[in-house]
Parts: structure tokens; C-alpha cells; sequence
């Protein structure tokens, strides 16, 4: 491991990646890559989790070739020094600022999108001119083994790596001294990343994850119910079966539209798993046996299973649980403390959706927050009396492809953001350029001190 690190430390310094046109030939390379593995990612995501192709396509392909190809045309701009207005106090001066790359950065990534979570943040440390050394998630080993093994024949390997392993090569890989360690996982993981990076004073992005809410504004929002529950089914089911940090986790609404509710989410998911969804080939299964383990805990509990309104089927074998809605868990259980990161929606009933902000409010800073409403004043309201990395209405998960938008969390969701331009940002150190020249000299700026100096 210290001889590669010393490789990529060795580009860098030697000033390998800087250059525009070496970017832009590894962009060009990724976009190759995705192209020329389409097939082999699709088979390695079905193994993995057993993804459809068309899913595979929406959340990981087609995003990891939308951002090498936006990147590819902006670069020019995102890499050009910007100039910045001097105050007259400096005259004559020039100022501007000069994004740099850090240097060498390291990317752990989750095993939920193994690609996308993997090749993204990638793209923005290309992007920005470091080397960088990729670990991805051991729980998709078809992914992971997939870009260990063919991503080298794409990449310049003398200035990107990826390196394939559990918890135990990442906390090896932490011992080393980063430039930026970008996170993307868990935030109890992310507290021994922030503090193996405390040791070296390196800058981190943590993207993590946690518990989700909707709101569901029956009042305002009834006319458009078949569309809402459409995309509410498709925002908690559809990418990864739930497996997805900005995954809808619990769903609020009045007490006395819940039962309609929930009807029109039985009627959706039928449509879009048919009768019995354990032959859909539509949803993917939950990632490995300690996962369906642990799902299957929270619903076990004798507090929550008197509440499933509908599924709840379990087949560990095929590690598959059935699109599971419950209605009003006690909210003590673990089922509404942790991050549920599974199939299962609970739907929680209130008096008034006002109070909706209160229970938010009342839990830790979610990573994503939706609102089907168009009662303006309780926009305004969710916008600014809750904290959360972002806010939709009326959707679910598009604000993910909503590259002009930062995406990051907030709190226990993480810090810093990317996508777009802000990964760009994410891996670029804005440094400040200002040149004076030797035209003009205060001399009141020098000791030694007196009284016209003070009044100067
Ligand atoms: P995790 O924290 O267990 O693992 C993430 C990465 O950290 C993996 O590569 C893993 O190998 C590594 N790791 C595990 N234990 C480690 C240790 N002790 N020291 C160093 N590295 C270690 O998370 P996960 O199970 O992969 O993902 C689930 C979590 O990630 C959820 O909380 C979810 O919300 C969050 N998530 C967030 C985003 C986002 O974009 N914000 C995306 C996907 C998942």
C-alpha cells in the first residue's frame, strides 16, 4: 500500500493530473468504461442486488455518464481562475481566486449504488486534477471486483487506484495521510473517518444517511392523489428497495386520511409489482442476510408487528421482504429511532399536519425532506422552520439528478455536498491570488505609531 500511495503522491507532485487535457482524457476513459461494461454492470448489480437493467440504468449508469459528460463540457469553466473585485484600498492590485486540486484524496463508498456512489465522486476528483485511490463497499463484491479489476484499463493507474476490502483495509487506508477523504456511508463509520482524518488536520465530506420524512398534505394535494402516491411508492420502493439514504423512511399525515392513503399505495404497488411482488423482477432484494437480519428485527418487534397493514412477507433465502406499510409504530421502537434503510414504510398519524414540524423537528437533521402540499404557507413553513440537506415537494429522489443542485447533508446527515459543479468544488481548494505592485506605498501602515497614524 505505501509503495502505490507513494506512486500517486508522486504524480501529483510531479504535476501529472493538472493539466486540462489529462481531465479530460480520463472522463473521456470512464465514459468508455460504462459504455464498454455496460453488460457486465448490469450482471455484477443483478448479483449484487438484483436490480433490473432499466434501474440499473436510471440510478447508476445513465447518472455516472450524465456526470462525466456534463463535466467533460464545463471543465474549461470550472478549472478558469476567477477574477474578483479588489477594494480601492489595495490599488493598484489584482485579485483572483484559483481553484487547485488537494492532492491525493481517497473515496469510500457504500454499497447501496456501487457504482454511482463510487465513479460520481470520482468524477469530481478527476475533475479537479488529484489522484485518487477508490475503496469501494465490500457488500457489493460483483461491483467492487468489477472496478478493481477493468477500471485500471480505463484510468491512468499511475493516478488513480482502487483498492478492494472491507472495514478492515479501510481503517488501514485511514492510517495514511490524505489530502481529502470523501465518505460516503453510515455516521457512526463516519465518526472514525472524521477522526482518523482529525490526526492530519485532512478535510473531509461525509455523506451519510438517516431518517427520511414525507408529509403528506392530504387537503391540498387530494386532486393529484393518484400522481402523489405514485411517486411516493416510487421514491420508497423503487431505487434499491429502500436501500437508499434519501429513501423515504416514515411517511406523516392527518389521522383521518390515513386509511385512503394507504389504499392508494396498495393499489400502486400492485400496479407496479403485481399481486405477489416476491416474483417482480422490478424490486431489487436487500443486500446480504445480516441486512434482511436486521430488517427483520425491527419488524419482528411485538410492538410493530400488530401494526403491519400490508406485506410483511420475509423470505431470507431469496433476500426478499415485501413492500411492508405499517401504521403508526410506537415511536420508541427501533423501527422509528434508526434508519430503517429497507422496504418498510411506517406512516405515522397527527391531528394536524402542522405538527409535522414539531416531529421532524424533534429528531436528528434528515438527509432529505419531502412535502406533497401546495399550501403555500406550509412550504414557506417546512423551508424554514426545519433543517435538512434538501427539501422536494410534491416528488420524491429527483433532487438526486438535480445536478445544478448541491446534494449533501446536514447534521447527522453529513457535511459538504456534490454533484455537478459542487463536486468540482468538493475536491478543489479555492485559493486566493493577490498581486500588488510597487506603484503606490502607504506609509501610515508602518510603525513607528504616532498620533497622525491613529487618525489616518
Ligand atoms: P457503512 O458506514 O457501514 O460503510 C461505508 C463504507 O465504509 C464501506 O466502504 C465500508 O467498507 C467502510 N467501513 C465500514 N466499517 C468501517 C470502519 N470501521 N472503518 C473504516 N471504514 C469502514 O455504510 P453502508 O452500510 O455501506 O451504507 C449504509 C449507510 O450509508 C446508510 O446510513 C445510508 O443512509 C448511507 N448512505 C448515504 C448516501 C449518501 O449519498 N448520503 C448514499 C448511500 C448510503
Amino acid at each position: 500500500m505505501d509503495t502505490h500511495l507513494e506512486e500517486l503522491r508522486q504524480s501529483f507532485r510531479n504535476g501529472r493530473t493538472r493539466s486540462l487535457e489529462w481531465r479530460k482524457k480520463q472522463l473521456i476513459s470512464l465514459i468508455q468504461f460504462i459504455q464498454d461494461k455496460e453488460n457486465a454492470i448490469f450482471e455484477a448489480l443483478f448479483q449484487d442486488l438484483g436490480k433490473h437493467p432499466v434501474e440499473i440504468y436510471r440510478d447508476e449508469v445513465g447518472i455516472v455518464l450524465k456526470s462525466a459528460n456534463n463535466a467533460l463540457s464545463c471543465l474549461h469553466k470550472w478549472i478558469a481562475p476567477k477574477k474578483k473585485y479588489v477594494p480601492l484600498l489595495f490599488f493598484p492590485a489584482k485579485g483572483e481566486v484559483l481553484p487547485e486540486p488537494y492532492g491525493l484524496v481517497l473515496i469510500i463508498s457504500s454499497w447501496n449504488f456501487p457504482l454511482s456512489l463510487a465513479l460520481d465522486p470520482l468524477i469530481g476528483a478527476i475533475s479537479a486534477g488529484n489522484t485518487a485511490v477508490l475503496k469501494p463497499s465490500e457488500y457489493a463484491p460483483a461491483c467492487s471486483s468489477l472496478l478493481a479489476a477493468t477500471l485500471p484499463l480505463y484510468l491512468d493507474d499511475k493516478a488513480i487506484k482502487v483498492v478492494e476490502g472491507g472495514a478492515d483495509i479501510s481503517e488501514q487506508l485511514l492510517q495514511q495521510k490524505w489530502d481529502k477523504i470523501f465518505f460516503t456511508g453510515s455516521p457512526s463509520v463516519a465518526k472514525i473517518v472524521m477522526s482518523e482524518a482529525a490526526k492530519h488536520l485532512t478535510p473531509v465530506t461525509l455523506e451519510l444517511g438517516g431518517k427520511c420524512p414525507a408529509i403528506f398534505d392530504y387537503s391540498s394535494v387530494h386532486s393529484n392523489m393518484k400522481v402523489a402516491a405514485k411517486r411516493i411508492v416510487g421514491g420508497k420502493w423503487g431505487p434499491c428497495s429502500g436501500q437508499a439514504c434519501i429513501g423515504i423512511d416514515y411517511l406523516l399525515v392527518e389521522d383521518k386520511f390515513a386509511s385512503e392513503l394507504i389504499e392508494s399505495l396498495k393499489r400502486v404497488l400492485k400496479k407496479f409489482y403485481g399481486e405477489n411482488s416476491r416474483n417482480s423482477t422490478s424490486i431489487a432484494r436487500i443486500v446480504n442476510e445480516k441486512h434482511v437480519e436486521r430488517i427483520s428485527n425491527m419488524l419482528n418487534d411485538p410492538k410493530v408487528a400488530g401494526c403491519i397493514v400490508h406485506g410483511g412477507l420475509i423470505d431470507k433465502q431469496k433476500r426478499f421482504i415485501e413492500p411492508t406499510i405499517l401504521l403508526n409504530p410506537p415511536i420508541d421502537a427501533n423501527i422509528m429511532t434508526e434508519e430503517i434503510f429497507g422496504p418498510v414504510l411506517p406512516i405515522i398519524t397527527l391531528d394536524k399536519i402542522e405538527e409535522s414540524i414539531e416531529f421532524i423537528n424533534a429528531r436528528p437533521k434528515p438527509l432529505a425532506i419531502y412535502a406533497f402540499t401546495e399550501d403555500e404557507t406550509l412550504k414557506k413553513r417546512i423551508i424554514s422552520e426545519t433543517s435538512s440537506g434538501s427539501v422536494t415537494f410534491n416528488d420524491t429522489m429527483v433532487q438526486f439528478v438535480c445536478d445544478s443542485l448541491p446534494f449533501g447533508g446536514v447534521g447527522q446527515s453529513g457535511f459538504g455536498s456534490y454533484h455537478g459543479k459542487y463536486s468540482f468544488d468538493a475536491f478543489s481548494h479555492d485559493k486566493a491570488v493577490l498581486q500588488r505592485s510597487f506603484f503606490i506605498e502607504l506609509e501610515p501602515r508602518y510603525p513607528p505609531w504616532n498620533d497622525f497614524k491613529l487618525k489616518f
